[in-house]
């Protein structure tokens, strides 16, 4: 039999003609649950374990100001093409947690307890489905920040104003620190984002940390595996991740690109987060001709939960392929 939607149809209308209430139907209604399962997801890279946490996502209302050097209309086409709703714009966020065996190690800590307040438990997720999870924040020896926006640093801090992670050696990009951290950028921060992204930065580090951190240089490993990789643009420090383990391996890409769809589809286009537009362009182009070559894992900070996949290259840009969920480790 050949399901048209000429069937649908009358499929449809024939369980809108049955009576509502048959005395067959039990007639207690289950409650609607208003929550999603908590959030984290599990996988191993040779003997490390992965364990990737959500923060709950954002969105927003579609304005041309996303994408200063794209209209509206190629964003909107280009999220229909994902069948994505047009108009709309979401972010997600997943911070990592790492068992290295001998280490527990923090990746990006997401957007923190004011966050989830301000945002109705829409984001600021990380530190209750971490404990979901059953990942204690005190066991946490170390956090690994790969750059400074308020996504990746605010949940460096509990809801009182103490650190999250009170035992933890907090590893920081050396040139994310210098540029933060200098009075000179930050008297030349342009008024509004920047300059707010400035005293949110003094306020986490000096404030909250006390500048207890440590700075880490590129091309080093900063927790056993873990092996810091310069992928500048989106911020001057930025950093991405190449964690391996035996024969396994998976590119840990932090802000490279945001959501896949349009930032992958079309590398081109500048997001208005890019502190250096074009630096972020030449990196997203070089980092995903790398992982298309060496069909490297990525695991995406603002890909879609879990944010695992591979990429492909499409036309003049990349489609990200979501690994399939694992229901075993
Ligand atoms: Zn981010």
């Amino acid at each position: 039999m050949q399901l048209t939607r000429r069937h649908a149809l009358a499929a449809a209308a024939g369980i809108a003609a049955a009576p509502l209430l048959s005395p067959t139907f039990a007639r207690a209604a289950a409650p609607v649950a208003d929550k999603q399962a908590p959030s984290f997801y599990r996988y191993k890279v040779g003997d490390i374990q992965v364990t990737v946490v959500s923060d709950g996502r954002f969105s927003f209302p579609l304005e041309d100001t996303l994408i200063p050097n794209a209209r509206k209309e190629e964003v909107d086409a280009a999220l229909e093409q994902a069948f994505l709703p047009r108009d709309m714009f979401t972010i997600y966020f997943a911070p990592l947690v790492i068992n290295t065996g001998g280490k527990l190690v923090v990746i990006d800590t997401g957007n923190g307890p004011v966050a989830k307040v301000n945002s109705k438990g829409t984001n600021g997720q990380f530190a209750d489905n971490m404990a979901a999870a059953g990942i204690d924040p005190k066991a946490v020896d170390m956090v690994v920040i790969s750059h400074f926006h308020t996504d990746h640093v605010n949940g460096l801090l509990a809801a009182d104003g103490t650190p999250a992670f009170p035992n933890a050696e907090v590893l920081v990009p050396a040139t994310e620190w210098k540029f933060w951290m200098d009075d000179g950028e930050m008297s030349r921060a342009p008024a509004g984002r920047m300059q707010g992204l400035f005293k949110n930065n003094r306020n986490i580090f000096e404030a909250g940390l006390k500048k207890k951190v440590t700075p880490y240089e590129w091309g080093k490993e900063v927790a056993p595996g873990l092996l810091a990789v310069e992928s500048i643009g989106h911020t001057p420090g930025h950093t991405s991740y190449v964690l391996s383990s035996g024969t396994g391996k998976v590119f840990i890409q932090s802000d490279v690109t945001n959501n896949p769809n349009p930032f992958a589809t079309h590398p081109a286009w500048h997001g208005f987060f890019d502190q250096i537009p074009d630096v972020a362009e030449a990196t997203r182009r070089r980092v995903y001709d790398m992982v298309v070559a060496e069909k490297l894992m990525v695991q995406g900070f603002h890909y879609p939960f879990p944010g695992l996949g591979h990429v492909e290259k499409d036309g003049s840009g990349y489609r990200v392929i979501p690994a399939p969920w694992n229901p075993t480790i």
